[in-house]
């Protein structure tokens, strides 16, 4: 018997905003607008996607946007793919190495205080948008995904796991308290695109403790089993195996995986999947980083 694969299109939550970092902006943004905040600031990779989407919901609002993006070296890197989106939104771009990005949330609260000084307000979202406000996005997207399925599907509940990619663990948390809400799934597997199952752990436990908070009442969650075999060559980086793997899912669905996160998550579920009858993977989008991969295909296409 093999696994039967639902998928949760959040690739599509949006226009080129899309992918899973818009669910979590829906209540960020909110909270920006309710407190009367006139820009938002945010931090991410060079080639982030929740960097795009802020800087595009920033536009789409009327808000200044201003982005910290790590960058590899010390070379300029090109505008393509998601910076290119950073570029036209006309956010304003500051590149630190690795180093200076450790520091990346006295970063921003530093920028946030010299802009209240020249009389702006701003609004700080922190890495992946992964805070418990954030998550909540995905908190009601398992309520969507429950709401959606058709009424005959039978077990109780009905996927066995939720596969998802995890680069700063707030889509996992709202997954894993989602899932319980809705009686959706027995577990969410976190497959880790860098870092490991040590570092993720902690982080969203912490995400789903303050979830609570939020939510202002006492919160379950289904268990999180963090992944850590699907990484690849790093942050960033697919292996040819993995490339491979992205090109089969397009030619033969479709759907276009990223090879950041959705093709490493799916990737890592080939090896997983033997014990499990039902899995929801959720798509969390990604597009305009294959686009600024063209060159990894060179030898495969
Ligand atoms: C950010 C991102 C993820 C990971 O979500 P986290 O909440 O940061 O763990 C997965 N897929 C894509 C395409 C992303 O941009």
């Amino acid at each position: 018997m093999g696994t039967e694969l639902w998928v949760k299109r959040d690739d599509c939550t949006g226009g080129p905003e899309a992918g899973n970092k818009l669910r979590k902006l829906e209540f960020l943004c909110a909270d920006a607008l309710r407190a009367g905040c006139d820009t938002l600031i945010t931090c991410g990779a060079v080639q982030s996607n929740h960097a795009r989407a802020t800087a595009l919901t920033a536009a789409r609002l009327g808000l200044d946007c201003v982005l910290f993006l790590r960058v590899e070296g010390s070379e300029a890197p090109s505008v393509e793919g998601n910076l290119l989106l950073d570029r036209l939104t006309g956010a304003a771009v500051h590149f630190v190495d690795h180093p200076t990005y450790a520091d990346r949330d006295r970063l921003m609260a530093e920028a946030a205080a010299a802009l209240s000084r020249r009389g702006h307000s701003a609004y700080v979202i922190p890495e992946g948008g992964s805070n418990a406000l954030g998550a909540l996005g995905y908190v009601e997207a398992m309520k969507e995904v429950k709401a959606q399925l058709p009424k005959d599907l039978g077990d109780d509940p009905p996927f066995d796991a939720i596969v998802v990619a995890c680069g700063s663990g707030g889509t996992a948390a709202g997954c894993a308290v989602g899932a319980h809400t809705a009686g959706l799934a027995r577990r969410v597997l976190a497959m880790a695109v860098c870092d490991d199952r040590a570092y993720f752990e902690p982080r969203i436990n912490a995400i789903v403790a303050d979830l609570e908070t939020v939510l202002g009442k006492p919160t379950s969650s289904v268990p999180v089993e963090v992944l850590d075999h699907a990484m690849g060559p790093g942050y960033g980086k697919c292996s040819q195996q993995q490339l491979e793997f992205l090109a089969l899912v397009a030619k033969s669905s479709g759907i276009l995986l990223d090879p950041v996160y959705t093709a490493k998550a799916l990737f890592g579920l080939k090896d997983r999947a033997t014990s499990l009858s039902r899995v929801l993977f959720v798509h969390t989008g990604g597009l305009p980083g294959l686009l600024a991969q063209a060159r990894a295909f060179d030898t495969l296409l």
